[in-house]
């Protein structure tokens, strides 16, 4: 018998047309020859105004990759009568995910209510790697090396103008120039801003504030950008590691989604010894945060000085064909279908096992 794999993709949260794509390559896997005779996908399109959507719809966005238009947005549901929400057909859950709403804990509350497996980690899990300031504590509990940094509340930079220019004068003083101002729950680097003097700080500040209630600020480093792929539930494994490079400031949004910005080498030039601590360190990220299934943990290596930092934890990465996460365990020798199908066991596995 074939397992129905509840495929949930879009999403309410910037990286909507990044979850479309991950979705396709993650469809597509699910249908090559290897996984075809043992599952089956139900697709679930979450619309941007948060609409779940089953049927042939789902199907459509999945073939052509785009989403639906604001104006199409009927919130009709053109599955076959009482077959909406189908949700009871579905025996694994593969929440395809970016971002907030998504991929921090929200959809896995959910899910775990209904009480069926789903790939990835659980709510804990998923909040702590989406909080930047939650994940950064969990991070520092396990021993591991980051960069100094301060969190803030909205409340300090919009609230109390008498607060503000303290606010400022202590990052100046703890952190100095370049920081980077951050909302805390985003990903695909929306809202971060570099910042090189007090007024780019104070700007930074307002726009963070206009994502988040919570910020954080970080000392900034010039540092190669190194990443590592994740495996696993309680005894995860570590990929090859690979390296990021772009011409671009930092790594912003644009050079993360604009063709040709951004380069990737698999596996990382670096020193066995540098790979070697980045592998221990991202699985040691993974058990802090209580991730399970797969996680991307990414890291700033300070080659002058030989050290490595850790940046930080995403809990669904991007799952195209050409995102890293699966490139890394392709030179692994893992495949795309079978990295699908072993994320698939290891849900079932996880929901085996009390707690
Ligand atoms: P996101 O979760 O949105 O990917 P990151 O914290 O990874 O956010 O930041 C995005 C990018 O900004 C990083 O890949 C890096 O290029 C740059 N960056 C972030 N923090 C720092 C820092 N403290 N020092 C130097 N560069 C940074
Ligand atoms: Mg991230
Ligand atoms: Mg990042």
């Amino acid at each position: 018998t074939t397992m129905r794999i509840g495929l949930l993709f879009g999403g309410r949260s910037g990286e909507h047309e990044v979850s479309i794509s991950s979705a396709r390559a993650i469809a597509r896997a699910l249908a090559a020859e290897e996984n075809a005779s043992k599952y089956e996908v139900l697709p679930f399109y979450i619309q941007k105004n948060g609409r779940w959507l089953s049927g042939t719809l789902p199907q459509q966005i999945l073939a052509s990759g785009k989403p639906l238009e604001i104006e199409e947005q009927t919130g009709q549901d053109d599955s076959p009568a009482g077959q909406f929400p189908n949700f009871n057909a579905v025996d694994v859950w593969f929440p395809v995910l970016h971002g907030p709403n998504g991929e921090d804990g929200t959809v896995q509350g959910l899910l775990k209510l209904m009480q069926v497996p789903f790939v990835g980690s659980g709510v804990l899990g998923s909040a702590i790697g989406m909080d930047k300031i939650a994940m950064k504590m969990a991070f520092a509990q396990a021993g591991l090396p980051q960069v100094k940094y301060i969190a803030v509340n909205r409340s300090e930079i919009w609230s109390n103008p008498c607060v503000f220019p303290k606010l400022c004068d202590k990052i100046e003083a703890d952190l100095g120039y370049p920081c980077f101002v951050k909302p805390a729950n985003l990903g695909s680097s929306v809202g971060i801003s570099k910042a090189r003097s007090r007024a780019e700080l104070e700007a930074a500040l307002d726009s963070a504030a206009s994502y988040d209630r919570r910020i954080i600020v970080e000392a900034g480093v010039v540092a190669r950008e190194l990443e590592c792929a994740v495996l696993g539930n309680d005894n995860p494994k570590a990929s090859t590691v690979g390296e990021i490079t772009f011409q671009s400031d930092f790594y912003d949004y644009e050079t993360k989604y604009t063709l040709g910005q951004a380069d990737c080498s698999i596996p990382a030039k670096v020193s066995s010894a540098i790979v070697s601590q980045i592998q221990e360190m991202a699985v040691q990220a993974f058990l802090a945060v209580d991730a399970a299934g797969l996680a991307r943990v990414d890291f700033f290596y300070i080659e002058s000085t030989g050290e490595v930092l850790i940046n930080e934890i995403n809990t669904f990465p991007g799952f195209t064909a050409t995102s890293m996460y699966p490139q890394m365990w392709a030179a692994d020798g893992i495949s795309f279908p079978e990295l699908v199908d072993r994320l698939i066991q290891l849900a079932l596995e996880r929901h085996g096992e009390k707690g």
